[in-house]
């Protein structure tokens, strides 16, 4: 069994108060690995190394070029490891190895595509409407970043977050999930190769409430970038607020995904399964609420429970296996709480419901790919995110009650919408109160475009040109080109 140590100042090392806790594989319900228990002490010494080489060096003192050119030299290694580190996610968090894998291969773009903006940071000069000044913008690092993960995707959060950051010029302080620390601890010896500078990149594994609270409320952090349930996120921005600090939240969603009778419904109901089954509906952007237009409910309710039933639930390792493990065991608890609230509240499950039993699924935490129908809007099934492959069908008659239904919701991360109609796909893309909406396609994402909620999803965007200004902070400069003295004092030049 593996006993990892945090990454500070370009070292591994261990957790001052000498604690380390179990890390558990999901599939074969074991403990695998020993992740640091750190503290203040430990986030107070990776923030002072992040703080040291953005002020002392070498990081300041590292053109914009030369910082393009390290993260490249990461982004080749990350392709060189993917496989490597694809198998320490699935031990970690027991998503499908193709669906790691594939973030993995994906990865590496976020670096390349923000190492070719590092060096396009430009200012400007203000043509100032008075002509006795020189004006000029500059777009500075805005300092030390606490970047705090959830389980669900842990290295691609890494990408979206530190990719953007560094080609800013910040340094960042990492604080991964506690379910799922071990890829992002093996990947800080990837910065260290690549030749990022110490204390450029430091990891700090822990609990949220001991490690990642003393990241938030540390003083030398300027800006906090969040990924995980918009409980924690309403916490850090309380706990940030104190501070002053900027932060970005990436939370979580009850995604509508929309379905009208106009639609190709093979694509429509592959995008449905996908919007829920995939990664075991473990995803912020899952279209946990399927609304379908009444005319074609049952005819595409029977397809989607067909795809279901021929799900393949099993180890995550297989090519073949379609559906996981719920990554954690308090997860696990909570879809299926979900199941049993969602039965209570009158609605009919039409497939699923339960824990499956199988020869390849005995250790595990898993859940069966489930729909209730008969869902009503107002059903907390219907309100609050499962995080687990659990759908609610919904009904609706036409464009105005699909809008209504749809953004009648506190979250607003994604949605999807199949019709044909291209007039209505435009008229629903503008209507749906949604960060991203996906029309004939779901859980689609891209390094070149901005990702993030609206209402209680989240603040801010990764990913895309936008991304990197979350970042940086604009100094205005005024410089007096004038040989006269200057007027009145008293008065507002
Ligand atoms: P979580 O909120 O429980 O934990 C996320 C991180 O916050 C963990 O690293 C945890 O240790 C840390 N944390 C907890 N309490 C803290 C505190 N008081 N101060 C500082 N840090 C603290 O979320 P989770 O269960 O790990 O992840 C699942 C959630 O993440 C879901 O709601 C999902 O929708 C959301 N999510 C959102 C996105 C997105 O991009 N919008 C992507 C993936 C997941």
């Amino acid at each position: 069994m593996k006993t990892y140590q945090n990454f500070i100042d370009g070292n591994y090392v261990d957790p001052v108060g000498g604690e380390w806790f179990d890390s558990h594989d999901p599939y074969k319900g074991e403990v695998w690995a020993q992740i640091p228990r750190s503290g203040a002490k430990d986030v107070d010494a990776a923030v002072f190394a992040a703080k040291r080489a953005m002020t002392v060096g070498p990081w300041v003192s590292t053109t914009p070029t030369a910082r393009g050119k390290a993260m490249r030299r990461l982004a080749d290694l990350v392709v060189e490891n993917a496989e490597r580190l694809a198998k320490i996610e699935v031990r970690d968090n027991g998503k499908l190895y193709s669906e790691m894998l594939g973030q993995l291969r994906y990865h590496p773009e976020w670096w390349y595509y923000f190492a070719g903006l590092a060096d396009k940071i430009e200012g400007t000069v203000v043509p100032l409407d008075k002509p006795d000044h020189l004006a000029m913008t500059d777009h500075e690092p805005v300092g030390v970043v606490g970047a705090i993960t959830a389980w669900n995707s842990p290295l691609l959060f890494i990408a979206w977050k530190c990719a953007p950051a560094l080609a800013a010029g910040c340094s960042v302080v990492v604080k991964p999930s506690e379910f799922t620390s071990a890829s992002t601890l093996e990947y800080a010896a990837l910065t260290k190769e690549a030749g990022i500078p110490d204390g450029v990149f430091n990891v700090v594994a822990g609990f949220g409430a001991e490690a990642g609270a003393a990241l938030v409320d540390h003083p030398d952090v300027a800006k906090i970038t969040f990924t995980g349930s918009d409980r924690t996120g309403a916490a850090i921005y309380a706990a940030a607020a104190q501070g002053i600090k900027r932060v970005s939240l990436e939370l979580g969603g009850k995604s509508p995904n929309i379905v009208f009778d106009d639609a190709n419904l093979d694509a429509a109901a592959a995008g449905a399964a996908s919007g829920i089954f995939a990664a075991t509906g473990q995803t912020c952007v899952a279209g946990s609420r399927l609304l379908v237009q009444n005319s074609i409910k049952q005819e595409f309710t029977e397809k989607l429970v067909e795809i279901a039933r021929t799900a393949r639930v099993g180890d995550p390792m297989k090519a073949e296996t379609n559906i996981g493990p719920v990554t954690t065991a308090p997860q696990f608890g909570k879809v299926m709480d979900y199941i049993d609230i969602a039965k209570s509240e009158g609605a009919r499950c039409l497939i699923g419901g339960g824990k499956p039993e199988g020869p390849e699924i005995t250790g595990g935490q898993f859940v069966e790919p489930t729909i209730f129908t008969d869902v009503s809007n107002q059903m907390r099934i219907a309100q609050e995110e499962v995080f687990g492959p659990v759908l609610s069908v919904i009904g609706f008659e036409d464009e105005a009650e699909a809008i209504e239904i749809g953004n009648d919701v506190i979250f607003g991360l994604a949605a999807g919408v199949w019709t044909q109609n291209i007039g209505r796909a435009i008229r629903m893309s503008r209507a749906l109160k949604a960060g991203t909406v996906w029309v004939n396609t779901y859980r689609a994402v891209s390094y070149m475009m901005p990702f993030g909620g609206v209402k209680r999803s989240g603040i801010g965007r990764e990913s895309g040109i936008e991304a990197i200004r979350e970042y940086l902070s604009t100094k205005s400069i005024w410089i007096n080109i004038s040989e006269e003295a200057p007027g009145n004092p008293f008065v507002l030049r």
